[in-house]
């Protein structure tokens, strides 16, 4: 296990105070901070390699364009992709996801075509397909979930008729922790000849993924939220389904020839990468994602995994906490609300205090709606949190009780 002390020293943002009181950050599901390596890769780029990527002759380019290319090479390794090929940079899990819809649905879809989704969505995996259903009329199914938060698989199995064409599906829910079994989700779309999406947002920074052994067809995630920039996500596509699909923008980049007439696109990965890059941004992603390894990922979870039944105990041992997601298999996120205080005070009164949570419907309305409740609180931890600061949002919440 890493030492505590040591790693929150890399993150220079955790030393501030706020409102006069040592910041404890339970935002992260939200963004992570950066340690320095990541903000110092950035400013070596600009200070030193800076030139537009694939387009130059020049020295300067040529190094841009290795770095940016080794951090392709650097993300395919970090998920067990089996070729850089399929890795696609974006601006993030948002643009991976809309990047699927479209081109997929492009290729794939027509009208009265399914795609079966879960409760647990964020908005960013349910949008692109009702925008997908305005265009071509798609049809949208939704897996269920109990009480607890967790997935129900056979529910799910009964949704495949013979027009499924994709089961996307998200890897963590960003509010409940419940960590899908994604797995055998796979397994079972692959059994019906469905291909799967999984949403990595909230799994790719907390443990091991390995896509081969998932299985998955598509993988997405956020750089932001596995201590890199903002700006830049990843599209992991198998090789043979991102041959079949229509790029998602034009311009340059893409292109192998372009005449008035008719254009030619450019292989792999770069037929879905039009326009310039953002190589400054996956030079410091390839940097984060050194950061997390050289920590270790099964340390990381294990710390996060045990800060977050720490959390439930502490929190739930609250009167009146009423918690949100109690899966067995739970990772780094708590949700909760408190009998008769408004989500937006208690997260308000807390701030004041120097506890960064998150409050509000969490790009999730539709697991509001099954809660029945409008928003909820979210604490979610990231690698560098420590048990005094669980237990300085579990007294900061009974200070709040007690002005009610
Ligand atoms: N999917 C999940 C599960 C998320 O938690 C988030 C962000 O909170 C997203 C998608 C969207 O990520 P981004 O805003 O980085 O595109």
């Amino acid at each position: 296990m890493y030492s505590l002390e040591e790693v929150r020293k890399d993150f220079p943002i955790l030393s501030r105070e706020i409102y006069g009181r040592p910041l404890v950050y339970l935002d992260n599901a939200a963004t992570t901070q950066k340690p320095r390596e990541v903000v110092e890769a950035i400013e070596r780029e600009y200070y030193s390699v800076n030139a537009n990527v694939h387009r130059g002759v020049h020295f300067l380019s040529q190094q841009a364009t290795e770095l940016h290319e080794q951090a392709r090479r650097r993300v395919a390794r970090f998920i067990g992709a089996r070729s850089e090929r399929e890795i696609i940079f974006t601006r993030g899990t948002t643009e991976s996801l809309n990047l699927v819809a479209f081109s997929f649905g492009e290729a794939c879809m027509s009208e009265g075509d399914e795609v079966i989704l879960t409760t647990m969505e964020h908005h960013s995996n349910i949008v692109p397909w009702q925008m997908l259903h305005d265009r071509r009329g798609i049809v949208i199914r939704v897996a269920p979930i109990d009480e607890r938060g967790v997935l129900d698989l056979e529910a799910l199995e009964r949704l495949f008729t013979g027009r499924t064409r994709l089961v996307a599906v998200t890897h963590v829910s960003n509010v409940l922790g419940t960590v899908n079994p994604v797995e055998a989700i796979t397994t079972m779309a692959h059994a019906h000849g469905i291909p799967v999406l999984v949403d990595g947002a909230q799994s790719v920074p907390h443990f091991p993924i390995d896509v081969e052994a998932i299985g998955c067809d598509f993988l997405t995630f956020s750089g932001h939220k596995v201590y890199g920039p903002t700006g830049i996500g990843v599209l992991y596509g198998r090789e043979e389904w991102l041959d079949r699909l229509p790029p998602y923008q034009g311009g340059g980049e893409m292109i192998s020839h372009v005449s008035f007439e008719r254009t030619t696109y450019e292989q792999l990965p770069y037929k879905f990468e039009a326009g310039t890059p953002d190589y400054v941004g996956s030079a410091a992603l390839a940097q984060a994602l050194d950061y997390v390894d050289d920590l270790g990922r099964d340390c990381i979870r294990a710390h996060e995994r045990d800060l977050t039944r720490y959390a439930m105990e502490r929190l739930g041992a609250i009167p009146g906490l009423h918690l949100y997601g109690e899966a067995e298999d739970k990772d780094a996120v708590v949700a909760f609300n408190v009998e008769g205080i408004h989500h937006l005070d208690l997260g308000t009164l807390l701030d004041r205090l120097g506890i960064a949570v998150r409050t509000g419907h969490h790009c999730a309305q539709p697991l509001m709606e099954r809660f029945g409740v409008e928003g909820m609180v979210r604490a979610s931890f990231a690698l560098y949190n420590t048990r005094a600061e669980v237990d300085a949002l579990a007294e900061g919440i009974e200070r709040v009780r007690r002005m009610f």
